[in-house]
């Protein structure tokens, strides 16, 4: 009598197991009053469907391709030339899908933008530390080519995105010489867009004549014993990388290598190691927008960085790459446009990393 009852008992417990496991397997987290985390994960998937992104996408568009704000830079004179009427925005998901309108293929030199892949080049070879030992990872406060920065902090560049430390970063990327250094950092681009970029030499020519500022800076950096290659030949090579071309598509997939954790999602390649990443994102949150990025965070909430191009992208880690170009500048030397319609992107799909 016992044992029947045991076996019983057993027999019960079996049966339950076995018809839980098919309620489970049956359902599914849709029909099934399954555990909170499941539902949550299915509302913010909804917020993100397809149509949502498409609509907010438009709306940005036709809300800003009007604005007369800002203009193109002309400090360098090949960029005063560039139709500043041109606008696009790309968005590209962590999973390769891209939602894009406008001029999304017309092509602008990438120029500051070109600093966050030398520093990833950099942080690849020499680890994360390297970056924040030698060339530094705060806010300076004061314009990206100034002098007096490095000044006041005792020859630190402060961060690879004003130029002092992004000739400095060119100048650490691992190469028997200048050829062999432009080679990489272009081929790293190349990666993290997955294509072969062009490059402009109209802007390249325009401005290597026209460099003596940032020739003293990295002079400078030099006399502070901080450079790792010849000050000269450095600076050729950051001027060669800010001439690279790139469309609003370009930036929308670089953005999204960032937002995959470093892996391109279009050619599947790995660009940069994830524990870097978010090192790379909070050097962009910190600096990214000149001397303007905390009103930029504080507006947007997510890492980002412009070029005097007219060029912006922005990481929302996880769910997607923003990259859009729109010449005309404000007074810091970010794009008027660019930055409306990426921080109006974000916050109408909710994508707010900090709010998350
Ligand atoms: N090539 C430009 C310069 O060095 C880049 C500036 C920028 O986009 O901030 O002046």
């Amino acid at each position: 009598m016992k044992l029947n009852v045991k076996l019983l008992r057993k027999g019960i417990m079996g049966l339950s197991i076995a018809c839980a496991s098919l309620i489970m397997l049956g359902t599914g987290p849709v029909e099934a009053k399954g555990p909170v985390p499941a539902v949550k994960t299915e509302v913010k998937q909804t917020s993100l469907t397809e149509a949502r992104i498409n609509a907010v996408l438009k709306e940005a568009y036709e809300k800003f391709k009007n604005d007369q704000g800002g203009k193109n830079a002309d400090y360098i004179k090949a960029l005063a030339e560039v139709d500043s009427k041109i606008f696009g925005i790309t968005l590209v998901t962590p999973n390769g899908k891209v939602y894009e309108i406008g001029d999304t293929k017309a092509e602008v030199s990438i120029q500051s933008i070109s600093k966050v892949f030398t520093a990833a080049k950099v942080m690849q070879e020499k680890g994360a530390k390297f970056m924040q030992e030698k060339i530094g990872v705060n806010a300076t406060g004061l314009p990206f080519n100034s002098i007096m920065a490095i000044e006041l902090h005792k020859g630190s560049a402060s961060n690879p995105f004003v130029n002092a430390g992004a000739i400095q970063s060119t100048s650490w990327v691992k190469a028997k010489d200048s050829k062999e250094r432009w080679a990489k950092i272009k081929q790293n681009m190349d990666d993290f867009a997955g294509k072969k970029l062009n490059f402009n030499k109209a802007v390249y020519d325009s401005e290597v004549n026209d460099n003596k500022r940032n020739q003293a800076i990295s002079k400078l950096l030099d006399a502070y014993g901080r450079m790792g290659s010849d000050p000269l030949e450095a600076t050729t090579v950051y001027t060669k990388q800010c001439s690279v071309n790139i469309s609003s598509h370009d930036l929308g997939v670089m953005a999204a290598t960032l937002a995959n954790h470093g892996v391109n999602p279009e050619t599947g390649k790995k660009v940069l190691d994830k524990p870097l990443v978010p090192k790379l994102l909070a050097i962009m949150a910190t600096a990214g927008l000149y001397d303007n990025a905390g009103d930029w965070l504080y507006l947007a909430g997510a890492p980002a960085k412009s070029g005097v191009g007219g060029g912006i992208l922005a990481v929302v880690p996880g769910k997607m790459g923003i990259g859009v170009v729109s010449p005309p500048l404000d007074p810091y030397g970010n794009s008027v446009r660019g930055q409306k319609a990426a921080a109006y992107i974000i916050d109408k799909l909710g994508i707010n990393p900090l709010a998350q």
